[in-house]
């Protein structure tokens, strides 16, 4: 996408960046809203760990596994450079999308003013930032129950949810008992595609402190500064998943002038 041709390539497009701490539930009211508003996702954390399953790019895999395998932020040139490149082939796939949601972007005030410069090449308008506020206590027992299936990471469970307790754990081969990880953690499976669950590297209970440590680090700033801007709408995200995407929905709604596809 060239900047220099007249008609700015974004014009007329609005961002919803979401902010939340890790496990504050920004994957599951982006996945909803996405759909119903026909709004693509950019997530930087699956950009990220695509680029690094991908493997084609050895230097950048170890860069990216260096600092989230720490719960650490990626630099901000490595960055920017991800963010313009996969979100750009984004928007142009998506040619009809009056807005997009983006998932982990920004995380600190030198990303978001990056975004902004962004946002002015593109005639993309950023629009409200949506804040989900969840406490320190909850998001690290959510991680602590959260597992992925092996097979398919969009498959998301977490074990402390009553609706997973019919699942069976996964039966050792000689019926046994229940299988475990390393850790003597149960095993679960996926009741989608019968593939185990796994707990992603980031959720083990070390890297979510350092984690934590970072957002509170990095983020709260970032929060603050939209709260001044007016900017920010901030949703109790310790209520029920389908409370919080409503309160979304209010905000979002008068902006998108499109009706929610059912
Ligand atoms: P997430 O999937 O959003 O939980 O992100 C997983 C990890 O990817 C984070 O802990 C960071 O190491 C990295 N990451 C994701 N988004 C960003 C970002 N905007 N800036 C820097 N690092 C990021």
């Amino acid at each position: 996408m060239s900047t220099s041709e007249t008609a700015k390539p974004l014009e007329g497009k609005l961002l919803f960046p979401f902010i939340a701490p890790p496990n504050g539930g920004k994957g599951t009211q982006t996945q909803i809203l996405s759909q119903r508003y026909q709004m693509p996702t950019f997530d930087m954390g699956a950009t990220f760990r695509a680029i690094m399953k991908e493997g084609k790019d050895p230097q950048m895999k170890a860069e990216l596994e260096s600092f989230m395998s720490n719960g650490k932020l990626v630099p901000i040139e490595t960055v920017v450079k991800v963010f313009k490149k996969n979100f750009e082939e984004l928007a142009l796939q998506n040619p009809h999308a009056k807005g997009f949601i983006l998932d982990g972007f920004p995380r600190n005030k030198e990303q978001a003013n990056a975004l902004s410069q962004l946002c002015r090449e593109w005639g993309a308008e950023l629009s409200k930032v949506i804040y989900l506020n969840v406490s320190m206590e909850v998001v690290k027992s959510r991680a602590i129950g959260r597992r992925f299936c092996s097979q398919n990471a969009r498959h998301v469970y977490n074990i402390h949810d009553p609706r997973l307790a019919p699942k069976q754990a996964k039966q050792e081969a000689d019926g046994s008992g229940v299988a475990s990880d390393a850790q003597g953690r149960e095993i679960w499976i996926c009741n989608i595609d019968g593939a185990d669950l796994i707990i992603r590297p980031d959720d083990e209970p070390q890297t979510v402190e350092k984690r934590l440590a970072e957002y509170s680090r990095e983020t709260d700033p970032l929060i603050a500064y939209f709260r001044e801007q007016g900017q920010l709408t901030e949703i109790n995200g310790e209520q029920a998943p389908d409370q919080v995407t409503q309160q979304i929905e209010s905000d979002i709604q008068p902006l998108l002038t499109l009706s929610p596809t059912p």
